[in-house]
């Protein structure tokens, strides 16, 4: 299967053999022939599947192509639930349209609205943007959504976990009727069913992988571990490769801040990620990260959504998740695109109950190891009673909105081009804070 076969113009050709992908991923062998015929598509792909450019790609060659009109209005709208996800798509969207002559701008909170403003007017064919910030302008009549031709709805899923229901309905009713709308979601759980019902027409079904399945290069492994050893087990897996890696996962956000300073006063180069963090802080610990200055990351679910970093060799769960699915959504990190990876959790008794559940999910028994030097007191209970982390245990305390995540006042080095990315963590407003105690929104 080539790129060519699925009917891509040329000039996409070219940028793909520029970022030198070879041959489509499964997901982009699915949807691209779906998407160029103009079908509405549900599609289940997690990252790491190569889901962007699976919308990308038909996106760039239907807007270089089709109807090509003298209006200043997007012609593509693409929502996202983080900024991090949507500059990653404003990323890619460059790399892969850069022999074309399509524009794109990302719109996102935190920053003042002014120069989105500006670029939109300027005028831009695809707005990458997430929910509230998008509202907020169809509210002051910035944004002109009346020429949108194709709608995008990225990690959907998450989008409704986050709260942004409410607003997804006000977005897309303010759209044509007659458009294409694509949704991706990491699986297909009946409220994401019950969107497309409302706002699909006819959608063609893609699905990579079954919902909830992970890559098969991921190998699983759990290290018992007593609570209180837990920081010195982290160190020492670390050590063992200290230039290697590693993206570890914490529940809580003072949590992630605690592990980065152990870590920092161990010797080893670690930095944080997470909603209370600016947005400068965010994209340098990124940005470090990506570059190898800083080799462990710590992040939090939520911060750590959607990032997008490539082949990375091992994933470390220092907690367990509270829900099960988000396992799935952290490892998806590892062993992508065919390379081998390793999921490593640390668990403690209180966490055996979220052991349990994750094992259901994935309907496959984790490897239990001990490491010599760290055995548990008693072993991990698994049955039906098998306990878990109480509310107070997995946060601290109430995220603190204001301060961190509004002063994220810099544009990203990369949106200045053609775009005046905001800087808002989606969940960086008190209006789209997330429902309920579901605890992987609020990290
Ligand atoms: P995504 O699921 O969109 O986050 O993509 C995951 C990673 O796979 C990204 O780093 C992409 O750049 C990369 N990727 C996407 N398509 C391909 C491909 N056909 N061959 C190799 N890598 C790809």
């Amino acid at each position: 299967m080539s790129f060519e076969s699925l009917g891509l113009a040329p000039a996409l050709l070219r940028a793909l053999a520029d970022q030198g992908y070879t041959q489509p991923t499964p997901i982009q062998a699915g949807a691209i022939p779906v998407v160029l015929e103009g079908h509405d598509l549900l599609a289940a792909a997690q990252t790491g599947t190569g889901k962007t450019a699976a919308f990308a790609l038909p996106l760039l060659q239907h807007l270089s192509t089709a109807g090509q009109t003298m209006t200043r209005r997007p012609r593509a709208l693409i929502l996202t639930p983080t900024r991090e996800l949507a500059a990653q798509i404003y990323d890619n969207l460059r790399d892969y349209g850069k022999h074309l002559r399509v524009s794109s701008a990302t719109i996102f909170g935190g920053v003042s609205m002014g120069p989105q403003i500006q670029a939109l007017r300027r005028g831009v064919d695809i707005v990458i943007a997430t929910p509230g910030r998008l509202v907020d302008h169809m509210q002051q009549r910035t944004l002109d959504l009346s020429g949108v031709e194709v709608l995008v709805l990225d990690e959907a899923d998450r989008m409704l976990d986050m709260g942004f229901l409410p607003s997804l309905k006000r977005i897309i009713s303010a759209l044509p009727k007659q458009r294409q709308t694509l949704l991706f979601s990491a699986t297909f759980a009946p409220e994401i069913k019950s969107l497309a019902m409302q706002f699909m027409h006819a959608p063609r079904e893609v699905s990579v992988a079954p919902a909830n399945s992970v890559a098969t290069t991921v190998t699983h492994e759990v290290h018992p571990v007593d609570a209180s050893r837990k920081r010195d087990l982290l160190l020492h897996v670390l050590s063992k490769d200290s230039r290697r890696q590693t993206l570890v996962f914490s529940r809580t956000k003072h949590g992630a801040d605690k592990l980065v300073s152990y870590l920092e006063h161990s010797g080893l180069r670690a930095a944080a990620i997470h909603g209370n963090k600016s947005q400068n802080a965010r994209t340098r610990a990124l940005s470090d990260f990506k570059s190898g200055r800083v080799t462990v990351l710590v992040a939090t679910d939520i911060a750590a959504r959607g990032i997008d970093i490539d082949q990375l060799p091992i994933v470390i769960n220092y907690d367990l998740p509270m829900v099960a699915e988000d396992y799935v959504h952290r490892i998806g990190r590892t062993g992508r695109a065919g390379a081998d990876g390793l999921a490593l959790s640390l668990v403690s008794h209180d966490e055996s109950g979220l052991l349990r559940d994750i094992r259901k999910l994935l309907a496959q028994d984790l490897a239990i190891n001990e490491v010599p030097g760290f055995e548990l007191s008693s072993p991990l209970r698994l049955d039906a009673n098998a306990p878990r982390p109480k509310q107070g245990q997995r946060q601290a305390r109430p995220p603190q909105r204001q301060g961190g995540q509004r002063q994220g006042g810099s544009h990203r080095p990369h949106a200045h081009a053609q775009n005046n990315g905001g800087g808002e963590h989606a969940m960086g407003n008190r209006k789209r804070r997330p429902r309920g105690s579901r605890p992987a929104a609020k990290a």
